[in-house]
């Protein structure tokens, strides 16, 4: 999915460790042949191209991501909306960037959004008028991380782990997205630091991670340029623009897919509308505004002081 990926795990048998690793990276690749669209025979992909022609056959895993997908984009009243993938392409956010003319924005708006295409839970089938395809980047690392971890608990959720590995701890970094289960020995959690919105070698905030997932969506991370124009990689699909928000949002989650889609989603919305979303749904969420001054401003939802309560 066009990111890279580090694993760390502690355990007292190093043949345990390596299986583990193994066993979560092999997660890891395998939804990436599924969903990346940065390969032309991922499922995904070849969904996207038969927009246009009829319905397609979804297979399981898949047909169950949409139907969570469908749930998010209704929850979040479509600033969450994975169909945008015509409007990505009409910006190039996957390329260098691009400035569409009103026609092409107008075009692309009429190929995108939920709305527009035809998902049947029950027979798990999608059909998307030509033109329109699915976006994964708000999503995908989520997915690939709940199932790198279904991946390694599956085989230990009955009884004492095979290995008799007592410290089976294990963490993912996709940058922009973190995963962990079980703590280091000695330890309440992992740490991991949520960088400043403008500069990402800089850490601002820094967190002990006992469970789930922690994802961050920020203008700093990916954002393109044309000429003076900076062009935000998160669109406000309802304008069909870039979100003019330019700070970052970060959410803890249990489930990781769960927390991938609602950083996006939180973004969009903007700190404003956001946190009292986030608290309305007892969603823990921090946003980072950065101002004139160095540090960033911390703006945090009743759950995420809740949880992360040692840093306030
Ligand atoms: P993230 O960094 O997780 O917030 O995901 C951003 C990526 O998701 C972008 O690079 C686009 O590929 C895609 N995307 C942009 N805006 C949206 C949106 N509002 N809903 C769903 N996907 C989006
Ligand atoms: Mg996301």
């Amino acid at each position: 999915m066009g990111t890279r990926a580090v694993l760390s795990t502690w355990t007292e048998r190093r043949d345990a460790g390596v299986e583990r690793l193994e066993r979560l990276l092999r997660a890891l690749e395998d939804t990436d042949a599924q969903l990346s669209t940065w390969r032309p025979d991922s499922e995904v992909s070849r969904l996207n191209a038969a927009a246009g022609s009829g319905a397609s056959v979804l297979s399981p895993s898949l047909c169950d991501l949409m139907r969570t997908l469908e749930h998010w984009t209704a929850e979040t009243r479509g600033a969450f909306d994975p169909a945008v993938g015509a409007l990505t392409a009409a910006w190039d956010l996957h390329g260098r960037g691009r400035v569409p003319s009103q026609a092409a924005l107008a075009a692309a708006r009429a190929r995108s959004g939920w709305h527009r295409l035809t998902f049947d839970a029950g027979r798990c089938t999608l059909r998307m008028p030509a033109g329109m395809s699915i976006d994964v980047g708000a999503f995908g690392k989520g997915e690939a991380l709940d199932r790198a971890r279904a991946a390694v608990h599956a085989t230990t959720s009955d009884g004492p782990p095979p290995t008799g590995d007592r410290h089976a701890a294990w963490l993912i970094d996709l940058g922009g997205q973190v995963a962990v289960s079980g703590v280091p020995p000695g330890t309440s959690g992992w740490d991991v630091s949520v960088a400043h919105p403008r500069r990402r070698e800089t850490p601002v905030l820094r967190l002990q991670l006992p469970s789930g997932s922690l994802a961050t969506s920020a203008g700093s991370e990916r954002d393109l340029r044309v000429g003076p124009r900076r062009i935000g990689h998160i669109l406000d699909p309802r304008n069909g623009r870039p979100a003019d928000f330019d700070g970052s949002v970060t959410v803890w989650h249990e489930r990781a897919r769960a927390a991938d889609v609602l950083s996006t989603a939180l973004f969009v919305m903007g700190p404003e509308k956001g946190l009292d979303w986030a608290d309305a749904r007892g969603i823990a969420a921090v946003y980072l505004l950065a101002g004139a001054a160095p540090a960033p401003v911390v703006r945090a939802s009743r759950a995420f002081r809740a949880r992360f309560d040692a840093i306030f």
